[in-house]
């Protein structure tokens, strides 16, 4: 088990000494069992938050009171301290309408969603494991605390929280906890979609994602039900050997997990199932059907509030899935020019994925993509130039040339366009006799 740090281990030794229980909680202590260093050390006490704030003085900070919470500063970052709490009656299927503070430890990890993320560990090392979360976790199950219809009618984000866990670290649904899951999956509907958003990037992101989104495909399709179409449809291509959603959780699978690109992974092929026609010989086909992905996606990304530079980032590297890898200097400056370095290298490992998913006959694109790599590579090696930055005139340069307003923005423009494409050096006596010659 790993440690837990300095700076919390002060900070329930000063609660300790004030005279309260005070226990590192939640899923630090699941992720400690397990090995994994935690995103962030949660701690419970029985002190009050206004009994908190006294003990740790300005380094406490107020930051959500009501639900009994204080942001203590350690030297290993801000930990936040909540007093037991007991959750009340829940409204909407999303939050408790009231809560209460509790003297007890096992009321307060009652109230929480699964049985790893149920125990208490404190500075001796004592761990309270009252519903066996660590026999499960032993056992790799994800099991809820209590009667799972009710904890998922309680709050119906821990439904996608379930598939996340499961992502995440592996943990297979206990059978009891999944017959629920999917009862209740309608009820995902009711959350915000913020809420959706975060803890869906977490599950994309998981080593196991493939499995949990496969397992719980009809809970997807309740905030997204775009998805619907593409379960079982059959592609009709021998280059295929996956339904339409397989293919693409198979591509996810293979991505690493950069959140845009397993979105894009996820989607590059939704609109397929709209797009489909079949030839005289029975042959599947999917004319134009990146646009429609791109689309779709853009609909299903701005309904979950996405930021516009991951939806931007996601329905591009969609856009361009299928196009071809250039095999030239000039092609691989060309698409450098228009995405950029770090998006071309996630859209090949996008290609790279999306082939990776398809007949085991038809992986020989995998050493065109690596040739298109390679040549990425030696163009960035020898500082090629694919941006206005990179450039060597700038506007300056033209404006003492006599250039003026929207001409400087073109012709620089024009000058990036010829240096991609071989047509003149990138040197500034050459660029800049161009433009006076022009
Ligand atoms: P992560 O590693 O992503 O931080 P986590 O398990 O710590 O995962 P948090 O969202 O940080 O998850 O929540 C901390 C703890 O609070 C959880 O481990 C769980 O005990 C409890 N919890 C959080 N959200 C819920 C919820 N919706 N219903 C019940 N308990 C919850
Ligand atoms: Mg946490």
């Amino acid at each position: 088990m790993l440690a837990i740090p300095e700076g919390v281990r002060v900070l329930l030794e000063r609660l300790e000494a004030a005279g309260y229980e005070a226990w590192c909680v939640g899923g630090c202590v699941r992720d400690a069992l397990l090995g994994r260093t935690p995103e962030d050390w949660d701690v419970t006490t029985s002190a009050l938050p206004e009994e908190t704030m006294a003990v740790f003085g300005d380094q406490a900070l107020p930051t959500g009171l009501k639900h009994g919470t204080v942001t203590v500063k350690t030297g290993d970052g801000p930990v936040e301290v909540t007093t037991y709490r007991l959750d009340g009656a829940y409204r909407d299927h999303r939050r408790p309408e009231s809560v209460a503070f509790t003297a007890s430890l096992e009321e307060d990890l009652a109230r929480r969603d699964f049985t790893v993320n149920a125990m208490a560990l404190d500075l001796r090392r004592e761990l309270r494991d009252p519903f066996g979360g660590r026999a499960d976790l032993a056992r790799g199950l994800l099991r809820c605390v209590g009667d799972p219809d009710r904890r998922f009618q309680e709050d119906a984000l821990r439904i996608l929280r379930g598939m996340r866990f499961s992502a995440v670290l592996g943990l297979e649904m206990e059978a009891g906890t999944s017959a629920a899951l999917a009862r209740n999956r309608e009820l995902l509907r009711k959350i915000a979609p913020e809420r959706i958003q975060a803890e869906l990037l977490k599950l994309l992101c998981g080593q196991h994602a493939k499995e949990a989104l496969d397992g719980h495909v009809l809970a997807v399709a309740a905030f997204w039900p775009e998805v619907l179409p593409m379960v079982r449809f059959d592609q009709r291509n021998i280059h295929h050997c996956y339904d339409v959603w397989n293919h693409s959780t198979a591509a996810l699978a293979s991505t690493p997990p950069v959140p845009e690109l397993r979105c894009a992974a996820l989607l590059h092929d939704i609109g397929k199932p709209s797009t489909f026609t079949l030839d005289e010989r029975g042959v599947g086909h999917f004319y134009g059907h990146a646009p429609v992905s791109v689309e779709l996606a853009d609909g299903m990304l701005r309904r979950l509030r996405f930021p516009n530079e991951f939806r931007e980032r996601v329905t591009r590297l969609i856009a361009w899935h299928d196009r071809d890898i250039p095999r030239t200097d000039k092609g691989v400056r060309r698409v450098l020019r228009l995405l950029g370095e770090e998006e071309l290298r996630l859209l090949l490992a996008l290609k790279r994925a999306d082939n990776l998913a398809q007949a085991p006959a038809y992986r020989g694109r995998q050493q065109e993509i690596a040739r298109g790599e390679a040549i990425l590579d030696r163009l960035l090696a020898e500082d090629a130039c694919f941006s206005l930055k990179q450039l060597a005139v700038n506007g300056n340069d033209l404006k003492a040339l006599g250039l003026r307003g929207p001409a400087v923005g073109r012709t620089l423009e024009a000058l990036l366009n010829k240096v991609v494409d071989g047509e003149l050096p990138n040197e500034r006596e050459a660029l800049l006799e161009f433009v006076t010659e022009s």
